[in-house]
């Protein structure tokens, strides 16, 4: 086992921008690009079962390596995280860090911003409701379920990622939110920079420790909210360092996200790929590709199938809408997803998705509901994919722009 498993091509590029096409090579297959990865929080995508992972024409998933850290051992001894989720893909682990940080703001209490060394008695009771307080050692945080506080490092990111074993890993990153100060901002950027050196120490040490197992990729994540010179700084400081690619990372606000996408990518080296994590609308795939992103996640594909929210190229349509009662089309016209192959119309759908057609049993419920999210979670997944796989075909036909002005046109009118 060596390094040459991992590696990045690019076949083809954008003319005036710094989008590509490429294959990212992994020991447990390609990933041609741009491609979207599907989210996999607990190792298995919702309601997409492995027989139809191909089907859909999946590349990869991505997995919360936050959630996945308890049962990292059983990974492990199972072979590794693609051989765990039966898709027998390529696969990403986030580091935790959203993860952990969010135990602060998710639950919509502030993330503690002192460096201090606070007194834990003190900070009990300075932080009666924070879950989480960031420090240059890592992130103490509380789960609502344990009493004590736990440290949560980048080398303990780095270790369970190691168990996992999934082929790209994320160096541990401090998240911001939109509201955080700029001087806020400078912090976090340096502890991020600080975090990556010791991620990439530690995932040194464990690759060295561990030559039987296939290789797996470093990636540095760029934070910097959507300051130029901190976006900038962070993809000089962590470009000049040894990962195998890089996550972009942040709160993205729309109307900024192709200047930072822009000022991280020209900068970073142009031979490693590139993840932007955790966006998924058409108009941001777009924007991502153009500023030279080469792969996207996101859980809006499944999450909004199970609310009954149909991807079409006319714009999106709501299942559950009455509109949709007596519509005998397929979810969309001309599709070629399992779903519109097979002999179900909307109005099927639909009434597996409401509970409508008669006295059932609970179970009958249960097991109609279920089918109806499989058949729109593999429509919807299959449509972003299918755009990412067209939006490739177009750069090497030298048409990137004509297709993107077309489909957003038709797409968002
Ligand atoms: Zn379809």
């Amino acid at each position: 086992m060596n390094q040459n498993q991992f590696n990045f091509e690019i076949n083809a590029k954008i003319p005036g921008a710094l989008g590509r096409a490429g294959v990212i090579h992994t020991p447990h297959g390609d990933i041609q690009t741009p491609a979207f990865v599907v989210v996999g929080t607990y190792s298995k995508v919702r309601f997409l079962p492995p027989h139809q992972f191909n089907n859909i024409g999946a590349q990869a998933m991505i997995s919360n390596g936050f959630h996945l850290s308890r049962i990292s051992k059983d990974i492990e001894q199972s072979g590794g995280l693609s051989k765990y989720s039966e898709y027998n893909c390529p696969t990403i682990t986030d580091s935790g860090g959203f993860q952990v940080m969010s135990f602060g703001s998710g639950l919509g209490k502030v993330v503690s911003m002192d460096k201090r060394n606070i007194a834990r008695e003190q900070f009990k009771a300075e932080n009666k409701n924070r879950l989480a307080r960031v420090t240059d050692e890592g992130v103490y945080f509380k789960t609502n379920e344990a009493a004590t506080e736990k440290l949560f490092t980048p080398e303990y990111s780095m270790e369970f990622q190691h168990k996992i074993g999934a082929d790209i890993i994320m160096a541990f990153d401090e998240l911001t939110n939109i509201g955080d100060s700029r001087e806020y901002n400078e912090k976090a950027l340096n502890r991020t920079y600080e975090w990556g050196v010791r991620c990439l120490l530690k995932h040194q040490k464990l690759t060295r420790e561990h030559v039987e197992k296939p290789y797996q990729a470093l990636f540095g994540v760029l934070q910097g909210a959507h300051y130029q010179d901190l976006r900038e700084k962070a993809a000089r400081d962590l470009g000049a360092l040894n990962f195998d690619g890089y996550g972009l990372g942040g709160a993205f606000e729309k109307e900024h996200l192709s200047n930072i996408l822009f000022w991280c990518n020209r900068i970073l080296p142009e031979s490693k790929p590139r993840h932007l994590l955790g966006l998924s609308k058409p108009d941001d795939i777009f924007v991502g590709v153009e500023n030279g992103c080469d792969t996207f996640d996101c859980v809006a594909p499944t999450r909004e199938a199970r609310h009954g929210k149909v991807y079409t190229l006319d714009g999106d349509i709501n299942l559950r809408n009455a509109e949709f009662r007596d519509d005998s089309s397929p979810l969309f016209e001309g599709c070629q997803c399992p779903t519109c192959k097979s002999s179900y119309t909307r109005e099927e759908i639909r009434k597996l998705l409401k509970n409508e057609g008669g006295l059932k049993t609970s179970e009958q419920i249960m097991a109609d509901k279920k089918l109806a999210m499989e058949l729109i979670t593999a429509h919807n997944v299959y449509f972003i994919i299918k755009l990412t796989h067209q939006i490739r075909q177009s750069i090497f036909k030298k048409k990137f722009f004509d297709f993107r002005d077309e489909w957003l046109k038709r797409y968002y009118e």
